[in-house]
């Protein structure tokens, strides 16, 4: 069934007649919709929305700069103003509430919000033909990120959850050096070494960013490590190699790890 996140994703299309984010700002679909944008100095929230009736005001951070983080806390107010605006409250939004995503959280507003920011940045289908038969890399998840306009984060979030034939991946969030959740395709085959709550395992490259507080960039952002790194082996099984992209978010000393088998 689909949620009311995506059923809400599809109303808005329909209405502005587009089939691709791209083709209308995001600022003017929002103004369409009788909802007025400043910008100002917020303290604690890098973004919030006040409803009244079937009007409202979006406040962003003025200090933000990077456009796809802007057009994803404006898509995610929109989410709340399409989804809560019965609820008569605002939302004060921050890194925390925008990287909600199903899994540990109960908060079912910021969960449903971002779950709309996603689908109106990254519709389904649009999504699906761009990484359709790619063998994953972190060139994927850049291409993703550069087609739809949206930090990488966001792109791999979405990754991970329209699962549909992509290649498999693992995926790992840890913060403060702990894990947090995973996720797997379906098809993903290996036994973890996942224990919430503890440190990522040595040889991880989550391991080496939280502990030697090294990340990395752009080509070196992928590295090889081994299976047994993350996985469990078979008595007789030789070790192999597999691949790590971790992407870190230092703001919340949260990590997003994609691993996979070549
Ligand atoms: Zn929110």
């Amino acid at each position: 069934m689909m949620s009311k996140a995506i059923a809400a994703v599809k109303k808005i299309y329909g209405e502005c007649g587009i089939t691709d984010p791209l083709q209308l700002p995001i600022e003017v679909i929002i103004n369409s919709k009788n909802i007025i944008i400043k910008e100002e100095e917020i303290d604690g929230a890098e973004g919030r929305i006040l409803t009244k009736e079937n009007s409202a005001i979006i406040t962003l951070n003025s200090g933000l700069d990077f456009i796809p983080k802007k057009r994803f806390i404006l898509a995610h107010e929109l989410g709340h103003f399409e989804l809560h605006r019965g609820l008569n409250r605002g939302f004060s939004d921050n890194d925390e509430t925008l990287n909600h995503s199903s899994q540990p959280y109960f908060n079912e507003e910021e969960v449903e919000a971002n779950e709309f920011a996603a689908e109106f940045l990254m519709p389904m289908e649009l999504f699906f033909k761009e990484c359709k038969g790619k063998v994953f890399s972190h060139k994927v998840i850049e291409h993703l990120a550069a087609r739809f306009q949206v930090s990488k984060t966001a792109a791999i979030l979405k990754f991970v959850k329209e699962d549909n034939g992509n290649h498999p991946v693992f995926v790992v969030c840890c913060q403060n050096n702990k894990m947090k959740w995973f996720k797997k395709s379906h098809d993903w085959l290996y036994y973890s070494q996942f224990n919430k709550g503890l440190a990522p395992p040595s040889g991880s490259v989550a391991y080496d960013v939280f502990k030697k507080g090294i990340s990395y960039y752009g080509d070196e952002a992928t590295q090889q490590i081994w299976k047994s790194d993350w996985f469990e082996l078979r008595d007789d099984e030789p070790d192999s190699k597999f691949f790590e992209y971790c992407l870190f978010v230092p703001s919340l000393n949260y990590m997003i790890s994609i691993i996979w088998e070549k």
